[in-house]
């Protein structure tokens, strides 16, 4: 029988165990405060943004939202930035991305303060993490590895393969599964849109992660028996509804099913996770800034 994992059954729990450690930052005098950047008025974005301050909200985190006007000079961004590095109260910044063309995408993550860099992209986070000492991992592999855990799939000596090498996803998620840790220790193959023959890569693996943002990229003929099979995918295609449209995954859901171990649906397998990480990330660098231990979960 195929496992069908459930990302807010595990999101949930992870969120119900946060909450204990923001109980444990009010005893000591602590509120954890996430600001949200959000330059742009892509309506995706927008939603991303709200669901992250509707998350905080629900679990006692401050949430701060400031917004700059597409059209403004890259410096109102980076002062606003430099505002927030400074800011006590916060102790999480996030910049909502795509930024405008207009602003340069490395300077806005060399700019935030890697001790309130929450989503883990700031290179000396990223740094410590392929050094095997993450401070923030970043948010959706991370949220990966913690599905994995709960529903005790071990990677230890697994073959996996990541589809996808961006700087958010795929690249974090083949660093994580390459660390000598719990969560790690699988023999990890990178792929990409130049990879050849994809299928005969995911055939051999016991672990598929997709990541390419492709609808339905890897399908039933693409993997093995067993196989345990997570969908990061989620894209748009034109449908027969109300709103014109649907969610996919990158993984041809019904195909994979008849032959996956376990395998996370599209939409409510890995998304809640990534907002569930943020949250921790977020109570996590208020116990580091304010100096308190918590139990992370
Ligand atoms: P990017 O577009 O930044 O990266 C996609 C990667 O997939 C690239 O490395 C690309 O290769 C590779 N790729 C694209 N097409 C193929 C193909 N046909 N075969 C093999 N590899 C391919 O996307 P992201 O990493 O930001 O996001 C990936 C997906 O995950 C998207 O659908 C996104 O919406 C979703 N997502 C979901 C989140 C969640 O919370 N559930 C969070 C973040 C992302 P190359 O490098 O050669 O171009």
């Amino acid at each position: 029988m195929t496992e069908i994992i459930d990302g807010n059954e595990v999101g949930d729990a992870i969120r119900s165990e946060l909450d204990g450690c923001v109980d444990t930052l009010a005893d000591a005098g602590v509120r954890p405060g996430l600001a949200t950047v959000l330059m742009t008025t892509d309506g995706a974005s927008e939603t991303y943004v709200s669901m992250k301050q509707k998350a905080c909200d629900e679990i006692g985190i401050e949430g701060i939202h400031e917004e700059i006007d597409p059209d403004a000079p890259a410096e109102r961004l980076f002062d606003k930035i430099d505002e927030l590095n400074e800011d006590p109260d916060v102790h999480g910044i996030l910049v909502q991305m795509p930024v405008p063309d207009h602003v340069d995408k490395w300077t806005v993550l060399n700019r935030i303060d890697p001790i309130k860099d929450v989503d883990g992209f700031h290179p000396q986070n990223v740094g410590s993490l392929v050094a095997g000492h993450a401070r923030y991992k970043p948010c959706t592999p991370h949220g990966v590895q913690k599905l994995l855990e709960y529903e005790g799939i071990d990677t230890e000596g697994k073959d996996a393969v990541v589809v996808g090498r961006s700087d958010i996803v795929g690249k974090p998620m083949a660093n994580l599964l390459i660390q000598k840790a719990p969560g790690g220790n699988a023999t990890t193959t990178i792929c990409h849109s130049r990879t050849d023959d994809l299928g005969e890569k995911t055939r051999q693996a016991d672990l598929v992660i997709a990541a390419a943002g492709y609808p339905e990229l890897v399908d039933g003929s693409m993997i093995s028996e067993g196989t345990v099979v997570i969908d990061v995918g989620v894209n748009r295609v034109e449908a027969d509804n109300e709103k014109g449209y649907e969610l996919v995954g990158d993984v041809e859901f019904e195909s994979a099913k008849e032959k996956a171990g376990h395998i996370t649906p599209v939409p409510g397998g890995v998304g809640p996770m990534t907002i569930t990480m943020l949250l921790y990330n977020t109570v996590k660098a208020a116990s580091l800034q304010e100096d308190v231990d918590v139990e992370l979960p």
